[in-house]
């Protein structure tokens, strides 16, 4: 496990154990609370990914043929220990993302979510069968595995999001690949060392880091049959783009802009008690986080604005370590300037501070990543801050006059990842809910993040390829159907060639 003073070099995880990486090729892992390096991670040459996909390859056909229930029984297994060694995994998440723990066991909660669902494999593996289609041939379809997947995630969700991604695929019989982000590789690698004990055979489950020379290598092998990617859009366009040119199946989650439309009805106290956890919380570093907060009438943006004001400035920030922190620093320094230089253009191009969080007090007397809550008003479409994702905390109110206009606004967007609405007006609701082109919709829920027996995933730029995180979708992705048609003589029965094209009526 990872201190906070020992500088650790961590490996890959190939073949069922922590090997070194050999090409002398590393990159620092930081404690974004104390802005100090605790690792230094391998970057992977295209040799040892190419040696890695071999190894999980070879894995596969003894794994495939694994009975279901066998491997489901890895699997909860695999949970049994998660759960067991849930605070050693909290400490990990918290100190490399730099979340709170609260966060961190939320975090762990809804990654369980996939894992409840993988163990549920068996189910969602079932065929279709039909008696006598014809001459006493039976038909019937089954699920078969893909062969070796890989996984690409990003630094945001170190548990949940490699979990989401890889758990069903191992359960219906594929070998699985993930690089996680090289900014948290600890908790991958902590998920490694479950999965040996749960049992999974050696090569079924690796974790190669590096970054995107490794994530070439993963999209041009051969041997690759699928890749499930979240992260960035810009990266997750690439991922689409280059997997589909080399013949993959490829699911490629991207960022989100999302906004929550107050309408003059809502209960404005309860809907800054729910934006302030959905936009701040995890230091706004959430794909569902809220970057947009649409008040519709002018009364209701002033009055808004206003109780905004008075509980963003008791919002506490700091490290996991403090109890009562309501979030931590953003992952990087590059993250946490390029936040600052959102805050400044957006000022330049006639947005107005409300709260302005780009020196908070903890920063002045530590070296971790922090920035404090920053709220902007006046913000207009066009303007770089409404427009681009911003991953750390710097929000916006944009106003509005009507539901339609917000409406609008938002299905122009280029993203379209999750949205929600505030009111007790069914028939607003119903007509936003019919009309917004975004993927996950809320009615005042604020983080409209479905459960993990339901589909996950945006619209428009925020998703590329056909499948979901979570869900059903996952078994779908993993898997390839084979169609099968099957006959048997009878001792001695006579048979004839017949040259008409096969039909159902013989
Ligand atoms: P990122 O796109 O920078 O990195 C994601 C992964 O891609 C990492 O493993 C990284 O090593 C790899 N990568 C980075 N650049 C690459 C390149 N040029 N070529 C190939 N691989 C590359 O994302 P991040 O900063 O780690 O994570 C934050 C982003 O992820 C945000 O945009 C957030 O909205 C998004 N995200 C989306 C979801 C979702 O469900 N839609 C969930 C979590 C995070």
């Amino acid at each position: 496990m990872v201190t906070n003073t020992e500088v650790k070099e961590l490996g890959h995880f190939i073949n069922g154990e922590i090997v070194a990486g050999t090409s002398g090729h590393f990159s620092d892992v930081f404690n974004p609370s104390l802005g100090a390096v605790i690792a230094r991670v391998p970057i992977a040459t295209k040799e040892e990914v190419q040696s890695a996909i071999a190894t999980a390859k070879a894995a596969f056909p003894a794994w495939r043929a694994l009975s279901i229930g066998k491997r489901v029984e890895i699997v909860m297994k695999f949970r049994q220990l998660m759960t067991a060694r849930m605070d050693a995994l909290i400490d990990i998440i918290c100190i490399e993302s730099g979340k709170t723990i609260e966060d961190a066991k939320g975090e762990i909660t809804r990654g369980l979510e996939s894992v409840d669902l993988a163990i549920n494999a068996p189910h969602l593996l079932k065929g279709e069968y039909s008696v006598n289609v014809g001459g006493n041939i039976n038909a019937y379809s089954a699920k078969a595995p893909l062969g070796v997947v890989a996984a690409i995630s990003p630094f945001n969700f170190p548990v949940m999001v490699p979990l989401a991604i890889t758990t069903m695929a191992v359960a219906v019989g594929n070998s699985v690949i993930l690089k996680p982000s090289e900014r948290v590789p600890c908790s991958a690698l902590f998920l490694s060392e479950l999965w040996k004990e749960a049992g999974l055979p050696d090569g079924v489950w690796t974790v190669i880091n590096g970054d995107k020379d490794a994530v070439n290598e993963l999209l041009e092998n051969p041997a690759i049959e699928a890749i499930s990617f979240v992260g960035s859009t810009v990266v997750a366009d690439y991922i689409y783009t280059t997997g589909s040119k080399y013949g993959k199946r490829v699911t490629a989650l991207g960022g989100g802009k999302n906004n929550m439309i107050v309408m003059p009805d809502a209960d404005l106290e309860q809907v800054a008690n729910a934006f302030l956890g959905a936009a701040y919380g995890a230091a706004s570093q959430r794909c569902m986080a809220i970057s947009t907060i649409i008040p519709v009438g002018e009364e209701t943006a002033n009055k808004l604005v206003k109780v905004l004001a008075d509980k963003i400035a008791k919002l506490k920030v700091g490290p996991y370590t403090d109890s009562d922190v309501d979030f931590g620093p953003v992952i990087t320094k590059q993250s946490k300037d390029a936040i600052i230089g959102f805050i400044d253009r957006s000022l330049e191009e006639g947005a107005t501070l409300v709260c302005d969080g780009r020196n908070p007090d903890i920063a002045k007397n530590s070296n971790g990543f922090y920035l404090g809550p920053t709220l902007l008003d006046n913000v207009k479409p066009g303007m770089e801050i409404y427009e681009q994702e911003v991953f750390g905390p710097a929000r916006n109110v944009v106003r509005v006059d009507t539901l339609e206009q917000a409406i609008d606004l938002i299905n122009a967007h280029e993203l379209g990842n999750g949205v929600t609405i505030f009111t007790n007006n069914g028939a607003a609701a119903r007509k936003f809910i019919t009309e917004i082109d975004v993927g996950m919709v809320g009615v005042n829920v604020p983080i409209p993040i479905p459960v993990g027996y339901h589909n996950f995933g945006g619209w428009k730029r925020s998703r590329f390829g056909e499948g979901h995180m979570f869900g059903p979708d996952q078994a779908r992705f993993f898997t390839k159907t084979k169609t099968i048609s099957e006959k048997w003589f009878e001792e001695n029965s006579e048979s004839a060639s017949t040259f008409a094209f096969p039909s159902n009526n013989d």
